[in-house]
């Protein structure tokens, strides 16, 4: 498989040349020269190990090990269960997929949790070694450290602002006693943290000779092994491959359903894609009317990982909308504006919006209705997904984080605590350990050249 930029100006490369890289040279994004075709016969019945091989297999087909890799990543120790993903029935046809039972309580895991092994494979067989630089607010950052903790050749050095994540999320990240991660607080908002990581990318000299890497969600293989997990809901709860599905998909960067777009692309029979934004609407607004404009910023909101202004995965859909013109994509992605596609279709995807007081009310409902709880972001998706399914088609709702992470929301929709899984219940009472430090790119490149190995 070879993998060509949306711009059209970089050279087409393989798998394992692109693992590394983020963004191509010429600004694009990486997608693959074709989609390989699901074979759902043979799939149907796979356990999830196998299932992720026999799809991975193909977007990773220069990685010699990757069978091992696959069975070292899905296993029940680090996911709670066989099933890795396990499906929830709330009634016929109305179901909830749980992608969040990995070591951070969010979906982000799924595919993490092989990055970390790809990236080790990889830098042990060249001999290298990456320093991870990644800005978070909260739910990222915590995957990657706790997909990369204890790994060889890598180091994490992640930029979270000050005093503003939750004492969860917090303890999530600096509860981790490993030497190769490091948590720098930075005094200043969660848009100072990215800007720090632009400021360090953008000194070519520094960023070549410390080998500064990411982990941020237009990394190819995360893509990858989101994929899987559409094909293993849609075997959950179809008997034959001549079904249809919908998918419920709370949005943010558009990374988990453009998966679910890869997916149906493959030839799964998907028959409604549904988007569900928050307050920060910019990919409903495009579903609606082919209007894409960018917003100067996100507003705050109770589904905080979906707080994005720019949706990142987004050139790649589009791409494929424009009929893969490239000059047209680097037209489009570099006006400051944004851009209109109201004359092209969009088929196969529905969108729809959900606020603080929809969040609230679906939480109450399905928790009344069914006696499960769900975190804010699963239920911006319910609530959309609810609104647009159409009859007769099984509705899957992907979990995307579980309640415990989000306490205080639920506290407001439910007037009690989330339950937390086993293990968890002292987590804010380990010790942390982090590195406070001014919002300045010397003084986070200092922390790096005194570190970095
Ligand atoms: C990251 C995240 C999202 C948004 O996913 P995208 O792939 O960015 O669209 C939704 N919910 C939770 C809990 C997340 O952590």
């Amino acid at each position: 498989m070879r993998y060509v930029s949306t711009r059209g100006g970089a050279d087409a490369k393989r798998f394992t040349e692109i693992l590394l890289e983020g963004l191509a040279a010429d600004g694009g994004l990486y997608v693959p020269e074709a989609f390989p075709r699901a074979d759902l016969a043979a799939w149907r019945g796979l356990s999830y190990p196998d299932l992720a091989f026999a799809i991975l297999s193909q977007f990773m087909d220069d990685v010699p090990g990757l069978a091992i890799l696959v069975k070292k990543t899905y296993t029940k120790e680090i996911f709670g269960s066989a099933d890795i993903t396990p499906l929830r029935t709330l009634e016929p046809g109305l179901h909830i997929l749980g992608l969040s039972n990995g070591p951070t309580l969010a979906f982000k895991d799924v595919a993490m949790q092989l990055l970390g092994n790809l990236f080790q494979f990889v830098l042990q067989k060249e001999s290298r070694t990456l320093n991870i630089l990644g800005a978070t607010s909260g739910d990222t950052g915590s995957a990657a450290e706790h997909a990369m903790r204890g790994k060889k050749n890598v180091n994490v050095f992640m930029l979270s602002p000050h005093g503003r994540m939750s004492a969860f999320q917090r303890a999530q990240m600096f509860s981790l006693q490993d030497p190769n991660i490091h948590n720098l607080a930075v005094q200043g908002v969660f848009d100072d943290c990215q800007d720090l990581v632009k400021a360090v990318n953008a000194d070519a000299a520094f960023k070549a000779k410390y080998r500064i890497g990411a982990v941020n969600s237009i990394n190819w293989a995360r893509v990858a092994a989101q994929v899987v997990y559409y094909f293993k809901g849609y075997f959950s709860v179809t008997k034959s491959s001549q079904d249809a599905v919908a998918f419920a998909v709370p949005s943010g960067n558009f990374g988990n359903i453009y998966a679910g777009y890869v997916a149906r692309s493959m030839g799964l029979p998907v028959r409604q894609l549904i988007l569900a934004s928050n307050e920060n609407d910019v990919l409903d607004e495009f579903f609606k009317t082919g209007k894409y404009r960018i917003r100067q910023a996100a507003v705050a909101t109770s589904s905080p990982s979906m707080d994005i202004s720019k949706a990142s995965n987004f050139e790649r859909y589009v791409f494929d909308l424009l009929e893969r013109d490239s000059a047209r994509v680097k037209r489009y992605f570099t006006s400051p504006d944004g851009f209109d596609l109201s004359l092209v279709p969009r088929p196969g995807f529905v969108s729809g919006r959900s606020t603080h007081a929809d969040r609230l009310a679906t939480i109450r409902s399905i928790h009344s209705k069914y006696g499960v709880t769900i975190d804010p972001h699963t239920a911006d998706g319910v609530k959309v997904g609810l609104e647009l399914r159409e009859p007769g088609v099984p509705l899957i709702c992907l979990e995307t984080a579980l309640p415990a992470k989000f306490s205080e929301t639920i506290r407001e929709a439910l007037g009690r605590e989330p339950e937390r899984p086993a293990g968890l219940a002292n987590l804010e009472d380990l010790p942390q350990r982090f590195e406070v430090i001014a919002p300045d790119a010397a003084a986070v490149k200092r922390y790096i050249a005194a570190h970095a190995s």
